[in-house]
């Protein structure tokens, strides 16, 4: 039998992590053959809510689950975790500026990429969740440098998800035959969803999405506003933030990162750039990616035309500024 991984969730009282952690401990997100122990962090604040999480998982008697370590304690939380998935972080609040937020996190990134770096299995994954999550990723990069940057990375997928979503219901085909949608750059509304290499399983063969849409107005227009604006439309829903589709994207990451894409697929991932694209080296960024082996790469060599480059570059200039901002708020 395998030996459980350590999977630690930040946050975990929270909406997304309440359903986050069931699927980890049904195997959604490293397999049904792999054990695991979870490691739920949270603040003080919300103890006992977490301590409510903790006895509805034992309830759950998931078989593949070997142990709940839940606390308050950022050390005790990052002891020997081999995947880290951070969900915690400080919400935008009605009347807080841009800087008080970003000032928050980097406080909590900052300490928390400490406990990593120090205590957290070798090789430890990193997944972040949290707004802003691209350059939360990146301060927790900064102060955690002996996590190599290959290990740190985070969520675009609910976008590349949404993508294929939106792509499947507009072509009323099955979302699984559809592939290699893109999302560039931060995971925010300047975000750039990009079909132009995705294609359609179809029984002729694989198609372009652009040329089974056929309504190049519709994918330049409605179709990207309508991924940039999923998040709002589903809070104006619900009257709550996606949460089921933001963990199980989450479960999709860490999967195909850990356990590979399937051959000819590539999926989105918010990674250190290194200068691919021409996007600048040094932003965490979401690229066109495969995984194998544990290792994930930068898919080379695709054409990108003016349209695309613009909206690459548009959202380029917005996380170089987010991070010029996390920046001033570092003492
Ligand atoms: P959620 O679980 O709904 O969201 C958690 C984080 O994920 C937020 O930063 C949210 O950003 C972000 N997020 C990223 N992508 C998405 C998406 N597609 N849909 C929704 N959210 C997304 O928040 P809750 O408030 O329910 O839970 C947060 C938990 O974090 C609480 O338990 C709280 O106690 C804890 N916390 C921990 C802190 C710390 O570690 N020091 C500090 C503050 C809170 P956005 O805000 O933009 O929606």
């Amino acid at each position: 039998a395998k030996e459980p991984a350590r999977v630690l969730v930040t946050g975990a009282a929270g909406q997304i992590g309440y359903a986050l952690v069931p699927m980890i401990a049904r195997g959604v997100m490293l397999g049904a053959d792999q054990p695991v122990i979870l490691h739920l962090l949270d603040i003080p604040f919300a103890a006992e809510a977490l301590n409510g999480v903790k006895m509805e998982l034992i309830d759950a008697a998931f078989p593949l689950l070997k142990g709940v370590v839940a606390t308050t304690d950022v050390v005790e939380a990052c002891t020997g975790v081999n995947i880290a998935v951070m969900v915690g972080g400080f919400p935008r609040k009605e009347g807080m500026e841009r800087k008080d937020v970003m000032s928050k996190n980097v406080s909590i990134y900052k300490s928390q990429a400490s406990a990593l770096e120090k205590y957290a299995a070798a090789n430890c994954k990193v997944l972040v969740v949290a707004n802003p999550a691209n350059t939360n990723a990146l301060i927790l990069k900064e102060f955690a440098p002996s996590i190599p940057e290959k290990n740190i990375s985070c969520l675009t997928r609910l976008d590349h998800n949404r993508a294929l979503g939106q792509v499947s219901e507009r072509l009323n085909v099955q979302v699984s035959d559809v592939k290699n949608v893109i999302i560039w750059g931060n995971h925010s509304s300047s975000q750039y969803p990009d079909v132009n290499h995705a294609t359609v399983k179809t029984p002729s063969g694989e198609k372009p999405v652009r040329g089974l849409v056929a309504d190049d107005a519709w994918l330049n227009g409605e179709f990207i506003a309508t991924v940039q604006q999923r998040g709002a439309a589903i809070i104006k829903a619900r009257k709550l933030s996606s949460a089921l589709s933001a963990a199980s994207s989450a479960c999709d990451h860490i999967r195909d990162w850990v356990l590979g894409t399937p051959e000819g697929t590539w999926v989105s991932m918010g990674v250190y750039s290194d200068g691919s694209y021409n996007v600048p080296a040094g932003l965490i960024y979401s690229f066109p990616v495969t995984c194998c082996n544990g290792d994930w790469k930068i898919v080379q060599g695709l054409p990108i035309d003016e349209f695309s480059r613009k909206k690459l570059d548009a959202t380029a200039d917005e996380l170089s500024e987010e991070k010029a901002l996390a920046y001033t708020c570092i003492n």
